[in-house]
């Protein structure tokens, strides 16, 4: 992790905790023929689920490289929006990140950060939501397999 000047020595130490836990949960996401994956990438599929592992992969190891600038307030974005990644391992935090569970599972840092890095290293888009997320799975999983929500989901359902 690079230390920037933007984020406090407390912030960068949040940072680095939730940047480890999500690389541990991407790098240990079983994107296998279950009922989980199911659930966040829809029916089994042996190339597309291919594909999501290889995903995971990249953004287990992009975790460790990331760049962060910790600003006051985000401009031109929602009051929710809590980060959003610049390539190639940039992550501007936003004011509400600080807010969100440290560890939790789901819409806690380390998810935010799987969220943040699959864009960055799998080009995902923004479908927001559990629900959404699990919708693009059942009628899109192609979609689904390109959402950054999904693999933040999936990342956190297996803890
Ligand atoms: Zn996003």
């Amino acid at each position: 992790m690079a230390a920037q000047a933007s984020c406090s020595a407390k912030q960068l130490s949040q940072l680095d905790q939730a940047a480890r836990v999500a690389g541990r949960r991407a790098s240990s996401a079983h994107v296998a023929n279950t009922t989980a994956a199911a659930t966040w990438f829809g029916a089994y599929n042996a190339r597309r689920y291919q594909t999501i592992a290889g995903n995971f992969k990249k953004i287990a190891a992009a975790t460790s490289r990331l760049t962060y600038n910790c600003v006051r307030a985000c401009k031109g974005y929602s009051d929710r929006t809590y980060a959003y990644a610049i390539k190639p391992y940039g992550v501007t935090i936003c004011p509400p990140f600080w807010n969100i569970e440290k560890n939790g599972g789901y819409y806690s840092k380390p998810f935010g950060l799987v969220h943040e890095t699959s864009h960055l290293v799998a080009d995902t888009g923004d479908i927001y939501g559990e629900e959404e997320s699990k919708k693009l799975a059942k009628t899109d999983p192609a979609k689904a397999a390109q959402n950054a929500d999904n693999y933040a989901y999936f990342s956190a359902s297996a803890q």
